[in-house]
């Protein structure tokens, strides 16, 4: 923070910076450390390498509040775990400070203990780990890490605003063994330790700290309200040389809002990308003295600000609150962004124009906070230039295709529906397939063995020909399906070969869909992932799958399922444009889905399968919101899906098991087969689908293929008469949890021999 201030103006702000590295240096250490490759020693100076980039960029940006204790090793929740010492007893620890062996531990198990659950970070597609908590937990400090990044930082030069998640969004995101216990009644044993690090970061000089709260965005009970209260009644004693930002993102507070602006802190930050419609209120109930921090440069999305109209928010805030009480930032943590749009060279120059990322952002918050400071004329230019990308984008043809539009604007009542009704379809599909009881398939992908990776580097680096690579997928294809003939499987597939991934193997094929070289963006621990952007109509402009189902096909009489990916999976895993609503994008990308399944049925494919495993994510953070999402993704998933004839069937897949609040969507879907994980739940998740009477046909995955355990025959039956308890076995499907491509053929081998046997024994004793 700049010392020599003048005049006290608006503060140009940041929550979070992503912590991978640019070229993915935090991964490469974790896990050469992880296999021994390095020591502790060289993965500390790696991790120390990249904050230093990190703050002097920001430093040199001018951003004034530079956050410290964003970084980490694994995850910022698990951070949190060890430093309020929550370990679980089955990690041994003893006490003291947790150190890199526990914590790796916690977070991705060892030969003896099982890892910490993993969840999604609110909407996000970033995973934390989940703390746990057992009644008369006891917290103690047991990391100091967030003091010493701050010294870390100092002794740099740079005095940051230290990170930390608050100590209610820390309960409420935790979970326990023991069912009646309610976190919250933890939090009197939580706050010493909170107490105890906000006076060591305020005695080594820390000026302010933020507190990361985005559980207010949630709907909350009134306890938890009152935890807020004392939590922050008490923190506050702390703080009168320390100041709190209060940090809330990813939502409007809507009913929380009042008591979050009531709360004893000295900045509250509010998401005005998400919830711009709480600035009013905001400023209204706003008392005297706390300082607003503006979210306005969108942490979650890759799009370029249009700084006109962004300022024009601002300085409705401004106005009322003076710039002395105004901060500047991202909406949330820059985490759920790629690092430097720089990096980028394959991209064209238009479309990247579009663009923002982490740097980028930080440049737009720094110009904003200037335009406020200085006046718009400091930065006359940059807007200017703002403005006139964003009215180009607008315009452009590559955003907007006429025949799409036209498509959409056409789509009629008759498309959400297939033919007839599912008892009558159903019938038919049985006469054209003429399969046993309880038929075993599988979910779509075989292993993606290291030389199905090879061959397609190869085969992208220009080094393989169309030709080989094409051969080699043919080969790969013949060699799935005679394994799947010998083993005895009902309904085949093709086994994926040729697919990267199931989001950017379609995306690559649409119009409209562009990917990044290095829009790295961290999923969970050391996992990235590089989201497609989706910044234009979509459309197809050819079959996208045809040609390998086809070949499949050829060699077998057995019937063949073509797999393809659902409209709502390719939306949620994509960064999808913000220039009009998303269920518009969804629909575009349905109807490219609807004639993939159009020419596989033409192709004689008699089994469709649209996988959505990403349907459930999707659900807006309140609940009031749900069944507005639910019904624009249920038309979605119909629109792509009820094109075909009442002879072909359709499959959909979710790999989730939490149906219990969702069951009517999912049978509105009218998918006549449905897949879903079961396994580890140990079939119990069915009691959902009878509780309801799910309608259609079910196949509860009978082994969790996230293991290479393979599971004996008698462990499958056990399974598969639990389901036969509740489902008839002319209902009944038998299948994996999930695709095979993370597996390895001798596991998926045995595994499969099992499943069909299993299923075979049934038939035998039961029909
Ligand atoms: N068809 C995909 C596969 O088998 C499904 C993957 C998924 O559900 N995540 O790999
Ligand atoms: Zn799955």
């Amino acid at each position: 923070m700049k010392e020599d201030r003048q005049y006290v103006m608006a503060i140009a702000t940041n929550l979070g910076f992503p912590r991978i590295g640019a070229k993915r240096e935090l991964k490469r250490a974790v896990e050469s450390f992880w296999a021994g490759k390095i020591g502790p020693g060289e993965l500390e100076s790696t991790a120390r390498a990249l904050r230093r980039e990190h703050w002097r960029l920001q430093q040199d940006i001018g951003i004034e509040h530079i956050p410290s204790n964003d970084f980490s090793l694994y995850d910022h929740v698990l951070d949190t775990a060890a430093m309020v010492g929550a370990v679980p007893g089955r990690f041994g620890y003893q006490g003291g400070a947790v150190n890199l062996a526990t914590y790796f531990a916690m977070a991705r198990g060892s030969d003896k203990v099982p890892a910490m659950e993993m969840t999604k970070w609110f909407d996000s597609n970033y995973h934390f780990i989940v703390p746990e908590f057992e009644a008369g937990q006891i917290f103690r400090l047991a990391s100091t890490k967030s003091i010493d990044e701050f010294k870390e930082a100092l002794a740099l030069g740079i005095r940051t605003r230290p990170v930390l998640l608050g100590p209610v969004s820390f309960l409420l995101l935790g979970k326990s063994h023991e069912d009646k216990l309610d976190p919250l009644t933890l939090l009197d044993g939580l706050l010493p330790v909170y107490e105890d690090v906000l006076y060591r970061l305020m005695d080594s000089g820390a000026q302010w700290v933020q507190m990361d709260e985005p559980i207010l965005a949630l709907d909350l009970q009134q306890d938890a309200l009152a935890a807020f209260d004392t939590a922050y009644g008490r923190l506050n004693g702390v703080t009168d040389k320390l100041k709190i930002c209060l940090a809330t993102y990813f939502g409007d507070l809507r009913e929380n809002l009042g008591a979050a602006l009531r709360l004893p802190v000295a900045a509250l930050h509010l998401d005005f990308v998400r919830a711009p419609q709480q600035l009013d209120r905001a400023v209204d109930q706003i008392s005297e003295n706390p300082m607003l921090s503006l979210g306005v440069i969108d942490g979650r999305n890759i799009w370029r600000t249009n700084l006109d109209q962004t300022l024009e928010l601002i300085e409705k805030a401004v106005d009322k609150l003076g710039p002395d009480r105004i901060l500047i930032g991202p909406s949330c943590s820059l985490l759920h962004c790629p690092i430097d749009l720089e990096l980028e060279d394959t991209l064209d120059e238009e479309l990247k124009g579009w663009m923002s990322f982490a740097r980028q952002k930080l440049e737009e918050i720094a110009m904003l906070t200037r335009a406020v400071n200085e006046g718009r004329e400091a930065v006359a230019e940059m807007i200017a230039e703002s403005r006139a990308v964003a009215e180009r984008r607008s315009r452009s043809s590559r955003i907007h295709n006429p025949q799409v539009k036209e498509r959409v604007a056409n789509v009629n009542e008759k498309m959400f529906k297939r033919k007839s009704p599912f008892r009558v379809r159903r019938e038919i599909q049985r006469a054209r397939l003429n399969l046993p009881p309880l038929p075993t398939t599988t979910i779509g992908s075989f292993p993606q063995t290291a030389e199905v990776r090879k061959a397609r580097a190869a085969f992208k680096k220009g080094n393989w020909s169309a030709e080989r690579y094409e051969a080699f997928l043919k080969e790969e294809i013949e060699k799935a399906v005679r394994f799947q003939e010998e083993i005895g499987l009902d309904v085949l597939v093709h086994g994926e070969f040729e697919r990267n991934d199931m989001v950017e193997y379609f995306g690559e094929q649409l119009e409209g869909i562009a990917f990044t070289q290095n829009g790295w963006v961290q999923s969970y621990g050391t996992r990235c992932i590089k989201p497609p952007v989706i910044y234009g109509d979509v459309r197809r402009s050819g079959p996208m799958t045809v040609r390998w189902i086809k070949y499949a096909k050829s060699l077998t009489a057995r019937p063949l399922k073509g797999i393809l990916t659902g409209p709502i999976t390719i939306l949620q895993w994509s960064f999808v444009r913000d220039d009009q609503p998303r269920r518009e994008t969804a629909c575009q990308i349905a109807l490219a889905i609807r004639d993939e399944v159009a020419d596989l049925e033409a192709a004689g494919i008699p089994v469709i399968q649209i996988d959505e495993p990403a349907l459930r994510e999707g659900l807006p953070l309140r609940r009031d919101e749900w069944p507005e999402y639910l019904e624009w993704a249920i038309d979605v998933f119909r629109l792509a899906s009820s094109g075909v004839r009442d002879d072909t069937q359709i499959h959909t897949h979710m790999c989730y098991s939490e149906f219990n609040d969702i069951m009517e969507a999912i049978a509105a879907l009218d998918a006549d087969v449905i897949s879903i994980e079961a396994s580890r739940s140990d079939m119990e998740l069915l009691d959902a689908f009878v509780r309801f009477q799910y309608p259609n046909e079910i196949g509860p995955g009978i082994y969790d293929i996230h293991s290479p355990r393979v599971p004996p025959v008698e462990e499958i039956e056990a399974l598969l008469r639990k389901a036969l308890n509740v489902f008839q076995a002319e209902w009944l499907w038998v299948n994996p949890d999930c695709g095979l491509k993370t597996r390895g053929w001798p596991e998926v081998h045995a595994a499969l021999l099992n499943m069909v046997a299993a299923a075979k024994a049934l038939r035998r004793k039961e029909f």
